[in-house]
């Protein structure tokens, strides 16, 4: 209804051009996701099996035999690490499986100073699949800290080797719009909601997110959803200074480019740090 309403001011071209571009972007997101729901289970199937290797294909099937999801339903999303899945469990609650590509060389190597200095994570192993476990286990330990520390991010539900379960932001396997896709009607309060997060995960959690940028950031129900944080660090770690810098000023080079005053950056830093 809402829908229709906004394609028939698009089309008599009464619409702001990044409504416009938004009602795309949000078309496109349903039309894949109806792709999905229409098409043939076993060429998902075709596809875990031709992307995953034996072992990984293993922990899926683990994952769904112990009814942790029922349904894989299709592909939201494929990185260069990681591919994120639309699944869902016996209820029909929408799940989001994220699974870390264990072919990444890339990868291996880039994530090796976040794991070592993490006094989470000494005595890990060290080889590819090793390390790539560890990954997913930080995801999925980030994510809890940081939800158990009132900051709104998916809700962990299950980590097995390289495979995360979380939470789906969005709908019916339609994911909720990053801010680098949908800019808040409201940045001013929005700007606020995060800051007060940033502090929680900082004094509550003990987190710093590291890579916090308008990408990892989506927009549900007039809010932010922090996401994407298996790079995140202890605020011990040598690095966590440097990355919480990065990230503040991330954050206020978006949302001052949006016209929100902003806090100065050594004030920021002094809200966040407490
Ligand atoms: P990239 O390399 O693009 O940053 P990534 O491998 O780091 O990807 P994420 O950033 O965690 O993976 O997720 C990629 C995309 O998948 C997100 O932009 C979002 O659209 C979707 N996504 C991730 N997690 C969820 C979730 N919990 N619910 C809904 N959608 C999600
Ligand atoms: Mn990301």
């Amino acid at each position: 209804m809402v829908l229709n309403t906004l394609k028939r001011l698009a089309w008599l071209n009464i619409m702001s051009r990044k409504a416009q571009e938004r009602l795309a972007h949000n078309e496109r997101r349903v039309e894949r996701r109806d792709k999905m729901l229409t098409h043939d289970m076993t060429k998902e199937r075709a596809t875990v099996e031709e992307v995953f290797d034996q072992t990984t294909r293993m922990v899926v099937f683990d994952l769904l035999n112990s009814g942790v999801f029922y349904e894989l339903n299709g592909v939201v999303s494929s990185g260069k690490e990681a591919r994120v899945y639309w699944a869902t469990n016996k209820e029909g609650t929408d799940l989001a499986v994220k699974i870390y590509l264990t072919s990444s060389a890339e990868f291996k190597r880039g994530m090796h100073k976040y794991i070592e200095g993490d006094p989470r994570f000494k005595d890990v192993k060290h080889d590819t699949r090793s390390l790539i476990a560890v990954w997913a286990q930080k995801e999925f330990r980030n994510l809890g800290e940081a939800y158990a520390a009132k900051v709104r991010v998916p809700k962990p539900i299950a980590v097995k080797s390289n495979v995360v379960v979380m939470e789906f932001i969005g709908k019916e396997g339609v994911s909720a719009p990053s801010l680098k896709e949908q800019s808040p009607d409201n940045p001013e309060k929005v700007y606020k909601i995060l800051v007060t997060y940033l502090k929680r995960l900082y004094q509550k959690a003990k987190i710093v997110h590291g890579d916090l940028s308008e990408y990892n950031i989506m927009m549900w129900k007039g809010r932010p959803v922090i996401f994407d944080v298996s790079q995140s660090v202890s605020i011990v770690h040598p690095m966590a200074d440097f990355m919480l810098r990065r990230d503040l000023a991330n954050l206020n080079r978006f949302f001052s480019r949006l016209n929100v005053k902003v806090y100065p950056v050594e004030e920021l830093y002094k809200m966040v740090v407490g």
